[in-house]
């Protein structure tokens, strides 16, 4: 059997989050620039509280600027976009996120769209999603950009294996097939439709799950020694842990693809906790960019 070596996410983040402390500080004496970022949160949804909330402090942490704007779940998508318009316009911020999901009736695609790209630090505005696509300087979405660093850090030359992403979704699947590809992978994408979705696993040397279905990716799914990059989080019943008690799983069943997997990403503990840190590196790029630097 193949020894697997789980992939500590939380100490590579606290790392890059290092990094970029020690950057900042750098671009405050040589520059006077302090990075800026604003985190607008229509509504209460819980677990959207709490990812607002860590990405305030881990901002502020990094010696950066944190704007939060909390606005009522009853906000307008007119009301929405003039912030964002006021947000585009303020040199203070380099970098806008608007929390997803947002209240019903506001229409999503309209409040990105209306991100200034350069300011665009979830990268999910179409023109960072077309320069991705097309090879030009992008702000690439956070998740994918975090698995990236983790693989190329690991395997170091990702040029000619076969990796192999399952998901499509525009925040994750596709974005991290373009990054894949653009390292000289061969990518495969599966989702919902595809055909024997073991075997096309089983090709991969770089195997991403995103798919959001608890331990979906089973240990004969997985060639010997592949690396495992498993962004799923799910939350499902733990009655082991006592009554109505829950825990965090991956899409890939864990316990079966020890001994299988080279490398392996563990949830949580892996993929989660590079997405803020990434997001701190996308606003220092941002930035930077933004002042010539
Ligand atoms: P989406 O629901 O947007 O996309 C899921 C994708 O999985 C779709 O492309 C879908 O295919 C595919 N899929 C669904 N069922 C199957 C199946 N049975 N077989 C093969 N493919 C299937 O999810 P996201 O991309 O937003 O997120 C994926 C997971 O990653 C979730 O668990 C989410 O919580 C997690 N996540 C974690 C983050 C982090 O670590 N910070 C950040 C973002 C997400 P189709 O297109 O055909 O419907």
């Amino acid at each position: 059997a193949v020894e697997t070596r789980p992939i500590d996410g939380k100490a590579f983040a606290a790392g890059l989050r290092d990094e970029i402390k020690a950057e900042v500080a750098s671009l405050k004496a040589s520059h006077g620039l302090t990075p800026g970022l604003a985190v607008v949160l229509v509504g209460e949804d819980p677990a959207s509280q709490v990812y607002v909330r860590n990405k305030g402090q881990q901002t502020i942490e990094a010696g950066m600027a944190s704007f939060e704007h909390r606005l009522p779940a009853t906000t307008t998508e007119a009301e929405l976009i003039a912030l964002v318009d006021r947000l585009n316009a303020d040199p203070a911020v380099d970098g806008i996120l608007v929390q997803l999901p947002l209240p019903k009736g506001v229409d999503e695609r309209a409040v990105l769209a209306a991100i200034a790209p350069a300011k665009d630090v979830d990268g999910f505005h179409v023109v960072n999603a077309g320069r991705l696509a097309v090879g030009l300087d992008a702000l690439v979405p956070c998740t994918p950009l975090g698995c990236l660093m983790l693989l190329k850090h690991h395997l170091g030359s990702l040029s000619g294996l076969e990796a192999v992403v399952v998901g499509r979704s525009n925040i994750v699947g596709k974005p991290m097939a373009q990054l894949l590809l653009k390292e000289d992978c061969t990518v495969t994408i599966a989702h919902s439709r595809t055909r024997d979705i073991a075997a096309v696993c089983r090709r991969a040397d770089i195997l991403v799950a995103a798919v959001g279905r608890p331990q979906m990716v089973r240990g004969d799914w997985i060639k010997p020694g592949a690396t495992v990059i498993d962004v799923g989080i799910n939350r499902v019943p733990a009655p082991d842990l006592g009554e109505g008690r829950t825990r965090i799983v991956g899409d890939v069943a864990y316990a079966e693809a020890l001994g299988i997997a080279g490398l392996i990403t563990p949830v949580p503990g892996g993929v989660g906790p590079m997405t803020i840190a990434c997001l701190l590196r996308n606003t220092v790029t941002a930035a930077r960019r933004r002042a010539g630097i």
